[in-house]
This record gives structure tokens, C-alpha cells and sequence, in this order.
């Protein structure tokens, strides 16, 4: 069911911290460790499976459509002007974490975005996760 050593499973097991900002028996969602744009999240299943296309259509869909709610709560609560939804496949895709997991990426607009003041002025590495948490978490 869970994979002993990977990361995410990790994570949903509760065994290492991750700022999350949704859960329920099938999903659960967090904030990137490495945020690429303020409020990047990941939605990943709870149960292990390796990646996109190996990964039962019925739980594909839950994520992804925790991935839908996420990036409007990132147009509503954070401002976001557009959002890249993607997931790797594979290292040659570019996947390091090999349990499935969908990117949901706010992107802003350079001259009007991050008028939101939490996100002023802050480097990628500043921002304060839990308030970004909690600020989608509101619009979920
Ligand atoms: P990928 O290249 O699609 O496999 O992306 C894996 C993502 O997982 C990267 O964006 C990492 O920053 C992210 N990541 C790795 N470890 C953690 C962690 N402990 N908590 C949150 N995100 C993580
Ligand atoms: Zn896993």
C-alpha cells in the first residue's frame, strides 16, 4: 500500500512535516518544499503509486480534481493571474519524487502580482508557507 522509503508516503504517513493545505481519504495536498512561485502546491494520493499513467484512473481523477480547486483558490485567495497545472513522468520527464504528484503553480503578473501584502517584496525562500497555507486553504 505505502512505500516504506518514499518521501510522500512519508508525508501522508505524518513520519516528516509538510505545510499542507488539504487531506481527505484519497488526496492530500501541500506546499512545495521549493516554491517556484509563491503558493506552488502538490496534490498527491495517499496510496503509493509511481506516477501519472500507472496510477488507477478513478484516484487519477480525485487529484486532479484537488488539483482544479487549488489552482481556484490560487485565482481567488492569492491572486493569481494564471496557473500551470503539470506532472512529470519518469526521470526522462524530469520526475525525482516517484509517487504520482500533480504541480499546481500560480503564476502572477510581474507588474500587478503579489499585491497581496504577505507577498510583497518577499524572496522565494522568505515566504512564510503556513500563511500561504492559509490563505488557499480559505478559498477551498
Ligand atoms: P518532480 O520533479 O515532479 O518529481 O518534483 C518533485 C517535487 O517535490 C519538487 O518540486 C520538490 O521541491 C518537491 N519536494 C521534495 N521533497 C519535498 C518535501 N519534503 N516537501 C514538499 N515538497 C517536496
Ligand atoms: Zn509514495
Amino acid at each position: 500500500m505505502n512505500n516504506l522509503d518514499c518521501i510522500f508516503c512519508k508525508i501522508v504517513r505524518g513520519e516528516i512535516p509538510a505545510t499542507k493545505i488539504y487531506e481527505d481519504d484519497d488526496v492530500m495536498a501541500f506546499l512545495d518544499i521549493s516554491q517556484v512561485t509563491p503558493g506552488h502546491a502538490l496534490v498527491v494520493p495517499k496510496r503509493h503509486y509511481p506516477n501519472y499513467v500507472a496510477t488507477p484512473k478513478s484516484i487519477m481523477h480525485k487529484v486532479m480534481d484537488v488539483a482544479q480547486r487549488v489552482a481556484q483558490a490560487d485565482i481567488t485567495m492569492l491572486g493569481a493571474k494564471g496557473v500551470n497545472i503539470l506532472t512529470n513522468v519518469n526521470r526522462e520527464a524530469g520526475q525525482v519524487v516517484m509517487h504520482f504528484h500533480v504541480h499546481v503553480i500560480p503564476r502572477y503578473v510581474a507588474d500587478e502580482g503579489f499585491q497581496i501584502t504577505m507577498l510583497k517584496n518577499r524572496r522565494l525562500s522568505e515566504l512564510n508557507l503556513p500563511m500561504l497555507a492559509t490563505e488557499i486553504k480559505k478559498g477551498l
